[in-house]
């Protein structure tokens, strides 16, 4: 997306708030409507991940592709119980994909360590501890139609993002400084 982000550039520096309204309308428009999965199925959650590209709930027409290459991807869907084993591998992979991209955590474990949130060493409580979250999905383990569900939510996310510098960093701004977590 390196033209998108210089053609936000250049529509900063200039006089144009309207014309840049309409830019930023488009790309979010295309970016919302063609949101390409990859699936990080950790645990019990991902069988409700592989279940919602099954043709009874039909995942395809959101135009949410599972794709297994970070590189191809625009949103990581994070289904399961991440352990402190596994975060790095997570981590790595989210800073493959390319920007911009986005991370929905589905199903309690994911979320906030589920029914390992006490007395468990090995596990995270909580996505969110190191990625970006933008989308929580709660239940153990939610629906497929709960993960459509945001799907569509995150679409409007997208929605009220721009391609003008900065915009999206900020919300970022919250994220945990590295290191932190590391040791609990
Ligand atoms: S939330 Fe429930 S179904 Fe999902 S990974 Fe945890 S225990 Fe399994």
């Amino acid at each position: 997306m390196a033209l998108v982000d210089k053609v936000g550039s250049a529509m900063d520096t200039g006089p144009g708030g309207v014309v840049l309204t309409s830019v930023d309308a488009l790309v979010n428009w295309s970016r919302g409507q063609s949101l390409w999965a990859f699936p990080m199925g950790t645990a019990c959650c991902a069988m409700e991940l592989i279940a919602a590209s099954f043709s009874k709930f039909d995942f395809d027409r959101l135009g949410t592709f599972p794709r297994p290459d970070p590189r191809h991807t625009d949103v990581m869907i994070l289904a399961g119980t991440i352990t402190e084993k596994m975060k790095p591998v997570v981590k790595r992979l989210y800073e493959q994909m390319p920007d911009p991209k986005w991370v929905v955590a589905m199903g309690n474990c994911t979320i906030s360590g589920g029914i390992f949130y006490y007395d468990t060493y090995s596990v995270v409580r909580g996505a969110d501890e190191f990625l970006p979250v933008d989308v929580y999905i709660a239940g153990c383990p939610p629906r497929p139609e709960s993960l459509q569900d945001g799907i569509v939510q995150l679409r409007e996310l997208v929605r009220e993002e721009s391609i003008s510098p900065g915009r999206r960093h900020e919300r970022r701004m919250l994220l945990p400084r590295p290191g932190d977590g590391e040791h609990r």
